[in-house]
């Protein structure tokens, strides 16, 4: 008989993606954990979607709810989508009062790239040499991890992103500068070849990067080189954003500056589809008379719904107090480890976004990072790994997150430390 992981390979192609050598067949979830189809527990570390919780009742309840009333494209005038836009920009400072409402960080981010273009008529982007943005033409070509057909396209230019272990320039204190330099060749190549500055995407806490640890002001010097060269910023807080990182609800306030556009996606819905570029009144105007824009599912009841819960429940469990106070329990957790496992050269982050970077004879230990995966998940907690080497162990559970739930990752951690390496 064809098995589920045949059946979905030859459906779905060999190359879909499924994280471990023996996947998990998930069959439910509440709040942190998951269950497989044999009824086996998993304490999930790594799933930022169910941001509030796995199938957490009050977002249930208002897609249930709403999904009974009325759900329709958006092409009519609707409470709900006005109320949650209001209610999610009152979360954001320097104008950031319009939005735009869609269905993935991707169509975000390509969203934001178009803004970007009706501002400034140019179509040169600035990004990281390590990144990810999404899925569609126009974005996808912002990412690294394979070379294009035809090629890397020469109106996206690349700085050298930040790194704990190894930073651009050699000093962690040095990076910022380095980043800057990058950015500075990065207009000048965009100038000479005619594409000229659009904007600088960045992710405020360059989470696909490895989430280097970066103060307050990293990016100044960047930002001021690229509005000098009549570019705009753009912060892709589809990880960071929504509290996660505990300090701030959006990484740009941790690091202190003031983008033009921020995309949204991932937790928003916690796992009904549904993103969102936020941004100020001028650009919304620019972009509409630029381009004939419109988006059937974007923003529809259901989705406001689930959105608006969302945004209710983060404030109404303090979720974000919660990821600053677990979050900072759990990584001196993993210093505690760091002192028993030499493997473990750095361990960072911030909320409950954080990990523990793995080296051994000098070199980044990306097989070592991949069997402690494989044999946390055959122990009951799920995690992955990022970084440029995948030889960071990346922890990200949803924002209900306890302490005891972090004791248990560090005490299977710990054993599979002991176990594999
Ligand atoms: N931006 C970043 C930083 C991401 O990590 C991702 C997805 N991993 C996206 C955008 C794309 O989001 P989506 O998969 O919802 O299109």
């Amino acid at each position: 008989m064809t098995t589920i992981y045949e059946r979905r390979a030859r459906l779905l192609g060999p190359h879909m993606t499924t994280f471990y050598k023996e996947p998990v067949h998930v069959a439910r979830g509440e709040g942190v954990y998951l269950w497989d189809t044999d009824g086996r527990q998993y304490l999930d570390c790594y799933n930022n979607v169910p941001h509030v919780g796995h199938c957490h009742p009050k977002v249930v309840e208002a897609i249930a709810s709403q999904a009974a009333v009325l759900n329709t494209h958006t092409r009519y005038v609707h409470d709900g989508i006005v109320e949650y836009g209001e209610a999610l920009t009152a979360k954001f400072d320097h104008d950031l009062d319009s939005m735009v409402m869609v269905c993935s960080g991707s169509e975000a981010n390509d969203v934001a790239l178009r803004m970007a273009q009706a501002m400034t008529g140019k179509t040169g982007v600035i990004t990281t040499d390590n990144t990810y943005h999404g899925n569609t033409t126009a974005v996808s070509q912002l990412n690294t991890s394979k070379v294009p057909i035809g090629g890397f396209q020469e109106h996206v230019q690349r700085a050298p992103a930040p790194d704990n272990m190894m930073p651009p320039g050699g000093t962690r204190e040095g990076q910022a500068a380095a980043f800057a330099e990058g950015v500075k060749q990065a207009i000048a190549a965009l100038e000479e070849n005619g594409h000229g500055v659009s904007a600088l995407i960045v992710c405020p806490y360059f989470a696909n990067e490895g989430f280097p640890t970066l103060d307050a002001g990293f990016l100044d010097e960047a930002i001021a080189l690229v509005r000098a060269a009549g570019g705009i910023i753009i912060a892709d807080e589809v990880q960071p954003g929504f509290g996660r990182i505990g300090s701030h609800w959006w990484g740009h306030q941790k690091l202190n500056f003031a983008p033009d556009i921020v995309t949204l996606g991932k937790p928003m819905g916690n796992g009904h589809p549904v993103a969102a570029v936020i941004t100020r009144p001028e650009i919304l105007t620019c972009f509409q008379e630029g381009f004939k824009y419109f988006n059937t599912f974007g923003g529809n009841p259901v989705s406001a719904a689930a959105a608006m819960a969302v945004l209710n429940v983060i404030e109404d469990e303090k979720l974000v107090e919660n990821a600053k106070e677990v979050g900072a329990y759990a990584l001196d957790l993993l210093g505690e480890l760091q002192k028993r496992h030499d493997v473990i050269a750095d361990v960072r982050g911030s909320g409950l976004f954080f990990g523990a970077e793995l080296w051994r004879d000098g070199k980044p230990a990306t097989a070592l990072c991949d069997a402690v995966v494989e044999e946390m998940r055959h122990t009951g907690v799920l995690l992955h790994t990022e970084g440029r080497f995948d030889n960071t162990l990346k922890i990200r559970p949803p924002c209900v997150f306890t302490k005891e739930n972090a004791d248990q990752l560090a005490e299977v951690m710990d054993a599979a430390l002991e176990k594999v390496a």
